[in-house]
């Protein structure tokens, strides 16, 4: 079996890996680095199925990492896109109250994103919201300008070849199995690879806590999968809308709503919901896989998040059994959307960590270990955030691996 020898290992090739694994490259070029995944191709499972939404920073909590990540981030990735020529395109976003008693969170909402030093938001009434998107429904909206779409795989392809450029390694087909000590090295198995490494980055996703786990880091948490359910609208249809038409969210949970998104390719997508997934790399209605569904019933947070969000979950599972329950959702933001509009369905698996009492984690979650860093949650806005999640965990490299 083949050896090799590292002074970094990253497990993951996403964009929150690939990202830092460039950003380690240019802060310190005379180390060796390497990059491991499990799949074939970069991007793979999160990256490659997200909405393509370049966050602008309104919903996160002021002084949380989410908020002041995105807010950087969002800035650092247009000007690296810039550079690179990757395309993306700012095309706006409104986030908008149907009913009167949303009203209230509207504006709390945008309180937020102030607070955060998001650039350009304002409230908006129901005329300027027509003029913007003829067909939506509403009373009032958030008009955010710095919200914009990008193709996150061309993004995360693009730190790929910086990497490789700058002297990186990047082993795909690598799933990392084992993990051992030996001395003051860190060895990876995979099925045709010893992989020896001083330290360790863990950017695996939907299987960060496992990865930890292997390392005998037990931070409490779990990855519990949520699937997210989308459509596309129908070509002869997707004039309907502009942009990025959004709902007032649900305060209590990370999730955003279905609502309506453009593509940076032009096609539009309805969608996406959050339903319990038993696979974590489940992107049917009927995948299912033994291990990840006992790794989720076994825990006791799982049962604990049950209790407090139920109703939530019924809901959100009636809405992916029935379609026209989606299409209800749907209509709520834009009328004049048909049942015969929604095609070619898809999804992606978003990976929800949460912890012993229950509590679904809103924020990033990123901790240090001896000779190790663990990327545990980085849910959305985090494709966004890459940049400076990724400067953010050099920084921590620098300290904790005295680089
Ligand atoms: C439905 C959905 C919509 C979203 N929309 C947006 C959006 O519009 N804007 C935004 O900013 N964010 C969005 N996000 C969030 C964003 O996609 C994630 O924050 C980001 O992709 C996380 O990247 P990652 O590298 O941590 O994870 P991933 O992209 O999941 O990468 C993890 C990698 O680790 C690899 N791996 C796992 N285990 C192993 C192992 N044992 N050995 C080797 N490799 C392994 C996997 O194969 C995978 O490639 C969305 C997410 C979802 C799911």
């Amino acid at each position: 079996m083949k050896k090799s020898n590292y002074d970094i290992a990253v497990i993951g090739a996403g964009i929150i890996g690939l990202a830092t694994a460039m950003q380690l490259t240019i802060k310190f070029p005379s180390l060796k680095i390497v990059v491991l995944d499990k799949e074939s191709v970069t991007a793979e499972h999160q990256t490659g199925h997200n909405s393509g939404v370049i966050h602008a920073g309104i919903y996160y909590k002021p002084g949380s990492a989410k908020a002041s990540f995105c807010y950087t981030g969002n800035k650092e990735l247009r000007k690296f896109c810039d550079e690179n020529e990757v395309p993306y395109k700012m095309c706006g976003k409104l986030v908008i109250a149907v009913n009167e008693n949303e009203i209230p969170m509207l504006k709390e909402l945008y309180k937020r994103g102030t607070a955060n030093g998001v650039e350009g938001l304002k409230i908006i009434e129901k005329d300027e919201l027509r003029e913007k998107e003829p067909n939506a429904a509403g009373l009032k909206a958030i008009w955010s300008p710095n919200t914009g779409i990008i193709d996150y795989k061309k993004v995360t392809e693009s730190y790929a070849n910086l990497f490789k450029k700058n002297g990186g390694d990047l082993l795909l087909d690598s799933k990392v199995k084992s993990i051992t000590r030996e001395n003051k090295n860190i060895v990876l198995e995979t099925e045709t690879k010893t992989i020896k490494s001083k330290h360790i980055i863990n950017c695996a996703g939907l299987h960060a806590d496992r990865i930890a786990k292997l390392m005998g880091h037990d931070a409490g948490i779990r990855i519990v999968p949520f699937r997210g359910e989308y459509y596309s609208i129908d070509k002869s249809r997707e004039n309907l809308i502009n942009g990025l038409i959004y709902p007032v969210p649900d305060p209590a949970m990370p999730f955003l709503g279905v609502h309506f998104t453009t593509r940076i390719d032009g096609t539009v997508e309805a969608g996406p919901n959050a339903v319990l997934s038993f696979a974590r790399e489940g992107y049917s209605k009927f995948s299912f896989d033994l291990t990840d569904a006992l790794n989720t019933l076994a825990f006791p947070g799982f049962w604990k998040m049950s209790a407090k969000h139920w109703k939530t979950g019924f809901v959100e599972q009636y809405r992916s059994i029935n379609k026209n329950s989606f299409l209800k959702s749907l209509q709520y933001l834009v009328p004049d959307i048909k049942m015969s509009d929604l095609t070619e369905p898809g999804a992606g698996v978003r990976a929800q960590a949460v912890d012993k009492a229950g509590n679904l984690l809103q924020d990033f979650s990123i901790i240090e270990a001896k000779n190790s860093i663990h990327v545990l949650s980085a849910p959305s806005p985090g494709a966004t955030s890459s940049l400076t999640i990724g400067k953010h965990i050099v920084d921590l490299a620098r300290k904790n691996f005295e680089l």
